[in-house]
């Protein structure tokens, strides 16, 4: 159905574009357009002129703050209606991409400062195509860019044209479509029939409307299903019949992908050089702001985890980077008990630090869980009934116990940290649904740029003075969710789809260029598209996880090992490093003859192993 409906409809355009040249028929057959628009307000105020050529910044402002206020609006769903040219005069748009060698390019050749020229929709929904609406003096059109025009010229209305559409799932949304039409008549009586490519994830829609004189909006209903979600684009098309009884399509909507994602907030209390145990901060409103102000738009709600408390020293180094530590990046500001930063990118390289600091914090804590268990652990070995572990051994003591007899291995001591390194390692590399936020109470940042947080899908490092800045960390979580800039930084990144900083106050991933603060209130739809697409940690969450114990892959002789629903082999490693020092360690100590069945157990403490993961990460 929907290959039939595509095919009709490129000549339909090009009958409209003949038929025009001469004079109107009949109803049925004159050109008509047919668009969507998010309230009356806006649908009424089109099409019109740009009657004042050179419109201000403050114009600009307060007409996006308008529709930003408009009542209809309640950010359950995104409009894309910050397009090229609806942010300033000349403004250019055009994408980059990187070639093989990690080179930027455009168009196949590498890219340069002066380039300019394609522009961002064509590239982005190459599905577009012209609709045009023609009455012999007036010409309306949108074109492959999705660009409203009166003739060949843009109007900056089309700003209020919507073409694409994100519902949440479970929601009724309301807005407009309004009929352009030649046939002037006051009784057109014209019959439009709204079609779906694709109705999964749809309840219902407005599926006929009348339209009986030209210009008359009409409004258009879509509800989409609780449970059931909207998993890749689809369109909704206005159709009407021809002359000759054929279908015609005059209009048409994208509706995106629902799937509501919900990553988890962990904000993290950060302390620098100040032992504390205790936070009173409440991120509640942080993170409702967060949602309403930006990601909403793009059926992403975060949730709230629990609050935890970060200790860092100077001394602390990352993981993997024993050279680099923290110390370098701060200063104690004079008269303060603060510390701020000393060079413009202390802060990333912190994040680096804290985060692995984050991850140790963490495993220390599920192999405190391991232990407890194992220490309650009931095992048959053969002989006796025992515990796996004494109840007055730690982990640590019990391998070093074991590494002490007489036909130890010298490497036992280090399985403790093997283990750690391996959990440490795994957090890393997994993508639990949650985002760890640094919250430095005593870092304020003085050489920094406000916050910084491009460490992809890694976290978010905020010093003191940008807690409160909302629109800040909502740019931050945008490179997290793997948004570049929309400009260049010299000698330091190339932006994604390139947008001249000019006047884009409505582009999140700009940077705010009049001094003052909280003007960027949108993601565009590239940007939530792709937002839904790079980040793992949106896709999963620890329901997700789906543990299983089994045979590993490939091993001689094969043992049962803990696999994720990723396929990521440091569990598997982890999991088996765990049940061999366990053993051996029990049958060095106790003098096991016979194994047998003490291994028997090997699945259950998996099993045990595997609860205490899944637990740890559903209570952050
Ligand atoms: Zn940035």
């Amino acid at each position: 159905m929907q290959k039939k409906l595509r095919k009709g409809y490129t000549s339909p355009v090009l009958l409209i574009g003949k038929i025009n040249k001469k004079k109107k028929t009949i109803s049925s057959s004159t050109p008509k357009l047919l668009m969507f628009f998010r309230s009356e307000d806006q649908a009424k105020g089109l099409p019109k002129e740009d009657k004042n050529a050179s419109r201000t910044l403050t114009y600009l402002t307060n007409t996006i703050k308008d529709i930003l206020e408009d009542k209809k609006y309640d950010q359950s769903f995104g409009f894309d209606f910050f397009r090229e040219k609806s942010i300033g005069k000349n403004t250019k748009v055009y994408k980059i991409d990187e070639d093989k060698k990690g080179d930027y390019v455009i168009n196949g050749n590498l890219y340069s400062e002066s380039d300019t020229g394609i522009t961002l929709e064509k590239l982005y929904d190459k599905t577009s195509l012209t609709f045009e609406l023609v009455d012999g003096k007036k010409t309306y059109s949108i074109d492959e860019e999705f660009n409203l025009k009166k003739g060949k010229s843009s109007l900056i209305d089309k700003t209020y044209y919507a073409p694409n559409i994100l519902i949440k799932p479970g929601k009724e949304v309301k807005i407009v479509s309004k009929l352009f039409d030649t046939d002037e008549s006051s009784k057109l009586g014209q019959q439009v029939t709204f079609k779906f490519s694709n109705l999964k994830g749809i309840e219902s829609y407005t599926q006929n409307s009348t339209f009986n004189k030209n210009e008359e909006i009409v409004e258009f209903k879509i509800k989409t299903k609780l449970n059931e979600v909207i998993d890749s684009k689809s369109t909704v098309s206005a159709i009407i019949k021809d002359a000759f009884g054929n279908d015609l399509e005059i209009g048409r909507l994208t509706i995106l992908p629902n799937k509501v994602y919900e990553p988890k907030f962990i904000f993290v209390d950060t302390f620098y050089k100040k032992n504390t145990t205790k936070s009173n901060s409440n991120y509640n409103s942080l993170v409702n702001n967060i949602n309403n102000k930006a990601f909403n738009q793009a059926s992403i709600n975060f949730v709230l985890g629990k609050n935890q408390i970060l200790n860092v020293t100077d001394t602390d180094f990352p993981l993997k980077d024993s050279s680099n530590n923290i110390g370098k990046y701060f200063v104690q500001k004079s008269g303060t008990q603060d510390y701020e930063t000393t060079q413009n990118d202390s802060l990333g390289n912190a994040l680096k630090t804290i985060t692995s600091k984050f991850f140790e914090k963490m495993s220390e804590e599920i192999l405190l869980e391991i232990e407890k268990s194992m220490q309650n652990f009931d095992v048959n070995d053969g002989t006796t009934t025992q515990k796996l572990m004494p109840q007055n051994k730690t982990l640590k003591d019990w391998f070093i116990q074991y590494s002490q007899t007489p036909n130890a291995s010298s490497t036992a001591i280090k399985w403790y940290d093997r283990l750690f390194e391996g959990l440490c390692d795994y957090i890393d590399e997994m993508r639990f649904g949650f985002y760890p936020m640094f919250m430095c109470n005593n870092i304020i940042a003085t050489k920094d740029e406000l916050a910084v947080g491009f460490t992809r899908d890694k976290g978010l490092i905020i010093p003191s003075n940008a807690f409160s800045d909302v629109m800040t960390i909502v740019h931050e979580l945008g490179h997290c969710l793997g948004l570049r800039h929309t400009f260049d930084k010299l000698n330091h990144e190339k932006g994604d789809v390139k947008i001249k900083p000019i006047n884009t106050l409505e582009n999140i991933m700009d940077y705010l260029t009049n001094g003052t603060t909280n003007h960027s209130k949108n993601f565009m739809t590239y940007q939530i598209d792709r937002m839904r697409e790079n980040s793992e940690r949106l896709k999963y969450n620890v329901e997700d996880m789906g543990f299983i114990i089994e045979k590993e892959t490939i091993a001689n002789p094969p043992q049962t090992v803990v696999k994720d629903f990723n396929g990521n082999k440091t569990i598997e490693d982890f999991s088996k490093k765990l049940c061999k020092y366990l053993f051996d360690s029990y049958e060095g100590i106790y003098n096991l003859q016979n194994t047998t069945k003490l291994y028997s157990h090997r699945d259950k403490i998996l099993g045990i192993f595997v609860d205490i993961i899944k637990n740890y990460f559903k209570n952050l």
